[in-house]
C-alpha cells in the first residue's frame, strides 16, 4: 500500500518485542518445555529458510499453542506484516492454535474476514482458511498489540505445510515467467535489463508494441508500468502478469492498443525484497517508494535505474509519456482503486478521473468512489507524486492499489475474496481500458472473442482441509 504504516501508540518499543530476531528460522523442531530425547511424530518443524519466506521466532505456550513472530524487514525492524513458513512432522488429526503476535499494524483486513492463505504438499493450490477459523484481537499478554490467530488440523502426516499472509509470487517464478515468454520470439515482446539490485538481481524491463512503432523516427506514446517495489505486496505481480498476458495475446483489443501504444512495463522495482521476503523495504530497509526525488545509484540502483529512464524519455521530443502507473497492494481497504495527484488547474485534474472512471466500468472489482487524490507530504517521493510532479500537463501518473483481501461487487454487501486469477483479471481490464481512454473502440476488429471470463472452480474433497469446526480449547485465545 502506499499509505505510510501505523504502529501502535502501546507497542512499546518500535521493534514488537524486546528479543531482537535476525533472520528466519530453520527447520526449527518445537519440543515440549523437559523433554529430551529424539523428536516424535507431532513435533512441529518450522521452517522459513526458503524464497519470500519469513518466519522469526517461534514460542511453544501450551499444548496447542505457539506463538510466531514474523521476522522484521531486513535493516528495518519498523515493518513486519509479510508472513510465509512451512510446518511438517505433523500427527493426523494434530490440531493446533497459531498466533502471529507482532504485526507492525494495527488496522487490518483480518477485522473484516480476511484469512491466512494455506496449501501443503498434496493439495498444491493455494486456499484460503475459513474467516471463522481466524480471531484478530488486541491481546494483553503482547503489550497490547494487535495479534492474529488461527486454529488449524493437520490432516495428513506425510504433507509439509504452507502458511502465508498473501499468495506467494517469487522473483525466481517472475524469472521463469519472463523466460517462458521470451521462447514464444513474439515480434512484439522485448525484454531487456535495465540494471540490477543491490544483491545483483535483475531489473527487467519489458517493451510490448508493434515493431512498426519502434522503427528510427517512430512517435511513440509510451504507457509506463511498474510493480512490487514493495515486496510483500504480492498482488501487484498477479495484477502486472495479467496486463502482460492480455497485451501480448492475440485478442483483438490486444492488437490495436500494440498498434498505437508502446508499453513500458518493469514489474518488478524491488527483486531483493520480493527475494528476502520483506514487506515494505529494500536489502537495505529503504522504503524505495520514498526515494524518488533523489534515488542514489548504489542504495536504490533499480529505481535510480527506472528514474533515468522516465527521464530521458520526457526528453525525447518523440516520445510521449502519456501514462505511469505504480501498482501496490492495500492492507486496510477492499476492492481496486486508485490514488491521483492534486493539481491546481481544474480541467487537468477533471481529465485525470476520466481513466479511473473508464476503469470502473470495465472491471467490477474497481472502486471509483474510493479512488482518491491528494497532496500529502508523507508521499512526497512516491514515484506517482514525483512524477507528477516532473511530467507536463498531457501525462497522467496513479497508484493502482488492490486490497489483499476482498472486493465488494455494486449493489451487494457480500466481500468476494481476490483469487490468483481475480487479480490477473484485474490486469487484464487495466489493459483494454486504454481501448476506451483513447477510444480506439472502431478499429477492433468485429469478431466475437469475449474478455477471457473467470472460471468458477468447484474444489473437490480430496483438496479440501479438514479444519477444526471448534475451537477444541478449552480456552479461546481471547481470554489468554
Ligand atoms: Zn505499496
Amino acid at each position: 500500500m502506499a499509505e505510510r504504516s501505523q504502529t501502535a501508540p502501546e507497542a512499546g518499543n518500535d521493534m514488537g518485542n524486546e528479543d531482537a530476531i535476525g533472520g528466519n528460522v530453520s527447520k526449527y523442531t518445537v519440543l515440549p518445555s523437559g523433554y529430551c530425547g529424539q523428536p516424535k511424530k507431532g513435533h512441529l518443524i518450522f521452517d522459513a529458510c526458503f524464497e519470500s519466506g519469513n518466519l522469526g521466532r517461534v514460542d511453544q505456550v501450551s499444548e496447542f499453542e505457539y506463538d510466531l513472530f514474523i521476522r522484521p524487514d531486513t535493516c528495518n525492524p519498523r515493518f513486519r506484516v509479510w508472513f510465509n513458513f512451512t510446518v511438517e512432522n505433523v500427527k493426523e488429526s494434530q490440531r493446533v492454535i497459531f498466533n502471529i503476535v507482532n504485526f507492525s499494524k494495527t488496522k487490518s483486513l483480518y477485522r473484516d474476514g480476511m484469512a491466512p492463505m494455506v496449501k501443503s504438499t498434496s493439495r498444491p493450490k493455494w486456499q484460503r482458511l475459513p474467516p471463522k477459523n481466524v480471531y484478530y484481537y488486541r491481546c494483553p499478554d503482547h503489550r497490547k498489540n494487535y495479534v492474529m490467530s488461527f486454529a488449524f488440523c493437520f490432516d495428513r502426516e506425510e504433507d509439509i505445510y504452507q502458511f502465508a499472509y498473501c499468495y506467494p509470487y517469487t522473483y525466481t517464478r517472475f524469472q521463469h515467467y519472463l523466460d517462458s515468454l521470451q521462447k514464444r520470439n513474439m515480434d512484439y515482446f522485448f525484454r531487456e535489463q535495465l540494471g540490477q539490485s543491490v544483491q545483483q538481481r535483475q531489473l527487467d524491463l519489458l517493451t510490448i508494441t508493434s515493431p512498426d512503432n519502434l522503427r528510427e523516427g517512430a512517435e511513440q506514446k509510451v504507457v509506463f508500468i511498474t510493480g512490487r517495489v514493495h515486496p510483500g505486496e504480492t498482488p501487484s505481480s498477479f495484477v502486472c502478469q495479467g496486463i502482460i498476458d492480455f497485451l501480448i495475446s492475440q485478442h483483438p483489443i490486444a492488437r490495436v492498443l500494440r498498434e498505437h501504444l508502446v508499453f513500458k512495463i518493469a514489474p518488478m522495482l524491488n527483486p531483493d525484497g520480493v527475494y528476502l521476503g520483506n514487506y515494505r523495504c529494500s536489502l537495505m530497509g529503504f522504503d524505495l517508494n520514498r526515494h524518488w526525488l533523489d534515488p542514489s545509484p548504489w542504495a536504490h540502483p533499480t529505481l535510480h535505474g527506472v528514474k533515468q529512464l522516465i527521464i530521458q524519455m520526457y526528453n525525447d521530443p518523440k516520445t510521449s509519456l502519456e501514462f505511469y502507473i505504480d501498482i501496490h497492494a492495500h492492507s486496510t481497504m477492499m476492492n481496486g482503486f486508485m490514488y491521483g495527484n492534486i493539481f491546481e488547474d481544474e480541467e487537468r485534474f477533471q481529465r485525470q478521473a476520466i481513466f479511473p472512471k473508464l476503469l470502473c466500468q470495465n472491471a467490477e472489482d474497481f472502486s471509483y468512489s474510493s479512488t482518491s487524490f491528494n497532496r500529502d507530504a508523507v508521499k512526497a517521493g512516491t514515484g506517482r507524486r514525483f512524477l507528477g510532479g516532473l511530467l507536463d500537463h498531457t501525462s497522467y501518473c496513479y497508484t493502482l492499489e488492490v486490497s489483499f483481501y476482498s472486493y465488494i461487487i455494486g449493489g451487494t454487501t457480500a466481500a468476494v475474496p481476490y483469487t490468483e486469477e481475480a487479480y490477473m483479471k484485474l490486469g487484464r481490464n487495466v489493459a483494454r481500458t486504454f481501448l476506451d481512454y483513447y477510444r480506439l473502440n472502431p478499429l477492433v476488429e468485429r469478431v466475437a472473442i469475449p474478455m477471457p471470463r473467470l472460471r468458477m472452480v468447484v474444489m473437490p474433497a480430496s483438496q479440501r482441509f479438514s479444519l477444526p469446526s471448534d475451537l477444541m480449547l478449552n480456552q479461546t485465545p481471547l481470554e489468554r
